[in-house]
C-alpha cells in the first residue's frame, strides 16, 4: 500500500505502509497460526474470552500513536483533543455498565492491566508497610492481594505492604469469613480485599464490610473475573460496599487486555473522599506514564457492548453453561470444588481420582482442550496442584449452549481417562516420566483419535473477531 500523497515516500520510510504480512512475514505467520489456534480448540481458560473485531480494530488503531500523560483536559502534551474525547467516552461508559451515579464514583480508565490497577490502587490508600489481608493465592486469590510464601514475598503488594491472606475453609472450599473476622482483630488491617482467580461463589460483602468497619479499613473489590457478571446483574454487586473496586477488562467483559479503578467520591454516609485525587495520582505519575490511548478507545468500545441487552443474554448463558459443565462432570463422579459453580468457572478437584491438574493439563494440551492446572485447598505441593480451573467465558462467545458443555464434560472425561492409562502404564507418579511416556503406547493413539473429534468439533462453531476462513497459515499442533 502507498501513501496517499503527492509527495514521495523516502526510501528509509518504505516500510510505514507495508502490511504486516508483506513486512514481516515471520511475525505475520505466527499471528495466523494463533488464530488457528484459538479457532481448533476448546478455549476454557477462565480469564481469557474471544473479544470483538469492533474491539481489536479500535486497539489495532493509530491511537498508539499518541502520548496524553494527565488526565481529560489536563495533558502534559499538546494534540489531544481527540484522545480526551476517547478518555472521556471510556470513562462514561464505564461508570454506565456498572450504573453508577457520577456524583458518587469516579474511575480512571489508564491501568495498563489489572495488575498495576490492583498496584495503583494500594499506593492510593495506603503508605509502606500498611497491613493488608486479602484471599490467599492457595486458596483462589490472586498474587496482587498480598501473595507471599513462607519463604519469600513473591508480589509487590507483600513486598511494600505487610499481608496477612485469610483463606477458604478446608474442609468445604468456601470462604473463612469467622476466621478472617478473628484474624483481622488481631492484624488491624489497614485493607480488606476481596476478589479472586479461582473461587466458584459468590461474595458475602456485608461481612467483608463489617470487618473492613470494625478496623476503620477500605475494602476493596476485584472483580476482575466477575465484573462481566456483575454488569449484567448475575452475581452481586459490590459498588453498594466498597471503596474502591478494580477490574480487568479481558475476562467476562470481553474487552482489549487493561484495567480500571472504580473509586468514591463520596462516603456511604455522603461525606467526600480524597480518592479522586489519590488514585489518579497513583496511576500516573506513582506507577505509570503514558496512558495506552488505542487500548482505552478499545476498552470504551467494549463497554458499550456490555451495556447492552445482548451482553446480559450472554452473561446468562456463561453461568448456565458453566452449572451445565459442572453438573455434567459431576454426573460422572467428579469432585467440584464448593460441590459447583455460581459463577462462570469451575474449580475441579482430581485428586479422588489420583491425577495432578499438571497431568490433564497436558494431556487436554495433546487433545486441543486449552485450561490450567490450578491448586486446590489443602493442596501440600505447590509445584503439583491437585486441580484445573475450567471457564464459560470464552466458548460462550463462540455461541456454545448448555447442551454444547455437556459434550465438552464428555470429551474432558476422555482426556481424564487418556491421563489415568498413561500413569497406570508408566508405573510412577512422577511428572517426567508422565510426560515422556504420552507419545508411546496404546495412549499415543488414543490422543489423536480425541484430538482429531475435538479439533471438528471446535471449528463448527462461530469464530468472534476474525473470519477463519480467510487464515492464511494453518499448523497442526
Ligand atoms: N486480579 C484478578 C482477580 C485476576 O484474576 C487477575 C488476572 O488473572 C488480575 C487481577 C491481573 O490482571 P492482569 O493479568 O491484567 O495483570
Amino acid at each position: 500500500m502507498s501513501t496517499p500523497s503527492a509527495k514521495p515516500v523516502d526510501s528509509w520510510n518504505a516500510c510505514l505502509n507495508t502490511s504486516l504480512e508483506q513486512e514481516d512475514p515471520e511475525m505475520f505467520r505466527l499471528v495466523e497460526l494463533e488464530k488457528y489456534r484459538q479457532y481448533s480448540c476448546l478455549e476454557l481458560i477462565a480469564s481469557e474470552n474471544f473479544t470483538s473485531q469492533a474491539v481489536m480494530e479500535a486497539n489495532g488503531s493509530p491511537l498508539t500513536n499518541k502520548y496524553s500523560e494527565g488526565l481529560p483536559g489536563a495533558r502534559y502534551y499538546g494534540g489531544n483533543e481527540y484522545i480526551d474525547q476517547v478518555e472521556n467516552l471510556c470513562r462514561t461508559r464505564a461508570l454506565a455498565a456498572f450504573e453508577l451515579d457520577p456524583a458518587v464514583w469516579g474511575v480512571n480508565v489508564q491501568p495498563y492491566s489489572g495488575s498495576t490497577a490492583n498496584f495503583s490502587a494500594l499506593t492510593a490508600m495506603l503508605a509502606p508497610h500498611d497491613r493488608i489481608m486479602g484471599l490467599d493465592l492457595p486458596s483462589g486469590g490472586h498474587l496482587t492481594h498480598g501473595y507471599q510464601t513462607a519463604k519469600k514475598k513473591i508480589s509487590s503488594s507483600a513486598i511494600y505492604f505487610e499481608s496477612l491472606p485469610y483463606q477458604v475453609d478446608m474442609k468445604t472450599g468456601v470462604i473463612d469469613y469467622d476466621r478472617l473476622e478473628q484474624n483481622a482483630a488481631l492484624f488491624r488491617p489497614k485493607l480488606v480485599i476481596c476478589g479472586a482467580s479461582a473461587y466458584a461463589r459468590d461474595w458475602d460483602y456485608e461481612r467483608l464490610r463489617k470487618v473492613a468497619d470494625q478496623h476503620g479499613a477500605f475494602l476493596m473489590a476485584d472483580i476482575a473475573h466477575i465484573s462481566g457478571l456483575i454488569a449484567a446483574h448475575e452475581q452481586k454487586s459490590p459498588f453498594e460496599l466498597a471503596d474502591v473496586v478494580t477490574t480487568t477488562t479481558h475476562k467476562t467483559l470481553r474487552g482489549p487486555r487493561a484495567g480500571l479503578i472504580f473509586f468514591r467520591k463520596v462516603n456511604r454516609d455522603g461525606t467526600p473522599t480524597d480518592l479522586e485525587s489519590r488514585v489518579n495520582m497513583a496511576v500516573f505519575p506513582s506507577n505509570q506514564g503514558g496512558p495506552h490511548n488505542n487500548t482505552i478507545a478499545a476498552v470504551a468500545v467494549a463497554l458499550k457492548q456490555v451495556a447492552t441487552p445482548a451482553f446480559r443474554q450472554y452473561a446468562q448463558q456463561v453461568r448456565k453453561n458453566a452449572a451445565a459443565l459442572a453438573n455434567a462432570l459431576t454426573a460422572k463422579g467428579y469432585k467440584m470444588v464448593t460441590g459447583g459453580t455460581d459463577n462462570h468457572l469451575v474449580l475441579w478437584d482430581l485428586r479422588p481420582v489420583k491425577l495432578t491438574g499438571s497431568k490433564l493439563e497436558k494431556i487436554c494440551d495433546l487433545v486441543n482442550i486449552t485450561l490450567n492446572k490450578n491448586a486446590v485447598h489443602g493442596d501440600t505441593s505447590a509445584l503439583s496442584p491437585g486441580g484445573v480451573r475450567v471457564g464459560a467465558p470464552a466458548l460462550t462467545s463462540r455461541s456454545f449452549k448448555e447442551a454444547d458443555f455437556v459434550q465438552v464434560a464428555e470429551f474432558l472425561h476422555r482426556a481424564v481417562l487418556i491421563a489415568l492409562k498413561i500413569q497406570d502404564a508408566a508405573g510412577s507418579k512422577m511428572m517426567k516420566v508422565f510426560s515422556d511416556a504420552v507419545d508411546k503406547g496404546a495412549a499415543a493413539e488414543d490422543i489423536k483419535i480425541l484430538k482429531k473429534e475435538i479439533e471438528a468439533f471446535a471449528r463448527s462453531f462461530p469464530m468472534p473477531g476474525f473470519n477463519p476462513a480467510t487464515i492464511k497459515y494453518k499448523e497442526e499442533h
